[in-house]
């Protein structure tokens, strides 16, 4: 492993120091949502980590709010792992997993003298926590006998109270300067089913107390979070010490992902989803994992990306555009090359017969392993109606009326008519083409303009999703509501027309559209009498900076 940020030069001493064999790292999701792109940070970390030294990282899920977890939520982070090319140690495992020794670890510690059953409610317990300038105050129950808890924690556990009527709290300090060692609440009443366990528990155990835990039972080695967390270090560290568990994880922090123009937070991408705002979490708009590989991210992309955000303990904004920047670099020297026509015009080439001409060309000029591909030139094509105009601007290199023009792979062509419908709109054009003028150049002039083309009679019919960003904010969440900056032009259907190479793309095929950008054939509804692409990413950053 290399020494490439400060938790992996931690990790090489720690081994070299022979603390450990191996480092055993974690990823442990919430299934409360599907995993999005600060998600991909962590998780290249730490299964980086166990791939880079030899080690094992497992997956855990954190599952100790049942009422808003799901199997679908699960089943989702397994594939969103699996797909970016990881590999979970062993079994997956469940905070839920754990729950019976989670159960006696709190006997133990009431035993010790070290938690009590407060019943104050919830509200008298979150007045009395105090604040960064004031100590907070004792709870009237906090010198209940260890009998007295026991019993009552009991009581908590077989349903005789009802939710919030008391909680279980470790017993540390009220006065200290860090809230969460006064007093933290351990347990709390909930009376509802567990994905993983069913009503077998009316008492769930709470974040702070079942994660530290939960490393150790793994012995994790080190167990890696974001800075949020640093304050919580505290506890974690005074439970395990004051448990003895066998081993102790040590707990390290560094800042978490934050990238612009998009938001990273499950709550706010659940409402998005939930408010139908986009079409479900894969929704191609969406930062999620899932959404990301839907517009044709690849794996690739998202760990080259997350290998040059680095980690380091400083907070900062991330550029959505370098994320572009990797998708576009990994697809340029993967993606091959097909024509794609957005918004045809029809053009007929009045010199040349009813007769296919098969014209051939490499799927990517790079690539000569990826093959060739059949063009068939007709009669009848299509160009796009961006590439023609009556009016032109100074500097236009495409096609102008009595001006020529290459088809890409093809022939130079003129244009010598305008056919207008009733409304004055154009509707075709009539071209003659340089039939001397295959893979050469014409001549005695200089052809400077190369557009894309596609057989009116032999191409297919396609629908393509430009998708754009879906915040038009640099920072979503800086206002009072963060959809108040939706892009409504984040999505874009088009009626297109493409080579008939593609006619058998299958889901997650990605290509480049010459001039125009990458692209995905949809993963769920991309099929061989539909086809369906997705607009992953333009050719050039056309949102500058
Ligand atoms: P959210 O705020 O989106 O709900 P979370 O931290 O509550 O995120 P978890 O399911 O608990 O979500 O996250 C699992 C792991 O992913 C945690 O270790 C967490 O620190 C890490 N993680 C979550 N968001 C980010 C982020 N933006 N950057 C880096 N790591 C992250
Ligand atoms: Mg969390
Ligand atoms: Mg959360």
């Amino acid at each position: 492993m290399e020494a490439k940020d400060f938790i992996r030069s931690h990790i090489i001493e720690d081994l070299a120091a022979g603390k450990h064999t191996k480092a055993v790292t974690r990823f442990p999701p919430e299934p409360n949502g599907y995993l999005h792109i600060g998600h991909a940070k962590s998780i290249c970390l730490n299964f980086g980590i166990a791939v880079e030294s030899q080690g094992d990282c497992h997956l855990r899920f954190d599952d100790t709010n049942p009422e808003k977890e799901s199997q679908e939520y699960i089943d989702a982070i397994k594939r969103d792992v699996t797909w970016m090319g990881f590999q979970w140690a062993g079994q997956v495992r469940y905070a839920s997993d754990y729950f019976d020794a989670l159960y006696d670890f709190a006997l133990q510690l009431i035993q010790m003298g070290k938690a009590y059953v407060d019943s104050q409610t919830p509200e008298q317990i979150q007045q009395t926590r105090g604040s960064f300038t004031e100590a907070g105050k004792n709870s009237p129950y906090r010198e209940r006998s260890v009998e007295e808890n026991l019993a009552l924690f009991e009581k908590m556990r077989l349903g005789e109270f009802a939710e919030g009527e008391c909680v279980l709290r470790a017993k540390i300090d009220m006065a200290s300067g860090n809230i969460n060692l006064r007093d933290p609440v351990l347990y709390r009443i909930k009376k509802v089913a567990h994905h993983q366990t069913g009503d077998k528990w009316l008492i769930y155990p709470m974040y702070d107390y079942t994660h530290p835990i939960s490393d150790a039972l793994e012995y994790i080695t080190h167990s890696l979070c974001t800075l949020e967390f640093e304050d919580h270090r505290p506890f974690y560290d005074w439970l395990l010490d004051t448990l003895g568990t066998p081993a102790h994880p040590q707990q390290i922090e560094f800042s978490r992902l934050n990238l612009n123009y998009t938001v990273t937070s499950k709550r706010k991408l659940k409402k998005l989803v939930d408010e139908h705002l986009v079409n479900g979490w894969d929704d191609p708009r969406m930062p999620t994992i899932a959404g990301l590989r839907r517009r044709g991210y690849t794996p690739e992309s998202l760990r080259d990306f997350c290998e040059r955000i680095g980690i380091t303990k400083s907070d900062g904004v991330v550029d959505f555009g370098l994320l572009e920047f990797c998708i576009r670099n990994h697809l340029e020297n993967t993606a091959p090359r097909a024509m794609a026509v957005l918004n045809p015009l029809k053009v007929v080439i009045t010199n040349v017969e009813e007769a296919t001409l098969a014209l051939t060309s490499a799927r990517h000029p790079n690539l000569p392993e990826l093959g060739e591909r059949e063009i068939p030139f007709t009669k009848e094509i299509y160009i796009d109606a961006a590439d023609f105009s009556e009016n032109p601007p100074k500097g236009y290199k495409r096609l102008v009326v009595g001006g020529e023009v290459r088809l890409r792979h093809c022939y130079v062509i003129r244009c010598d008519e305008v056919i207008k419908n009733e409304a004055g709109e154009i509707v075709e054009l009539r071209c003659s083409a340089d039939l001397n003028t295959l893979g050469k150049n014409p001549e005695g002039r200089k052809v400077k303009g190369v557009i894309q083309w596609v057989s009116a009679t032999l191409g297919m019919p396609a629908e393509i999703r430009l998708y754009d960003r879906l915040f038009n904010q640099p920072d979503p969440e800086a206002g009072d509501n963060f959809l108040d900056c939706i892009n409504p032009d984040a999505l874009t259907v088009v009626q297109a027309v493409v080579e008939p190479s593609l006619a058998n793309a299958q889901p997650e095929e990605r290509f480049q559209f010459e001039r125009e950008g990458y692209f995905v054939a949809d993963l769920v509804d991309c099929k061989p009498n539909r086809l369906v692409f997705n607009r992953t990413v333009g050719l050039r950053d056309s949102w500058g900076g």
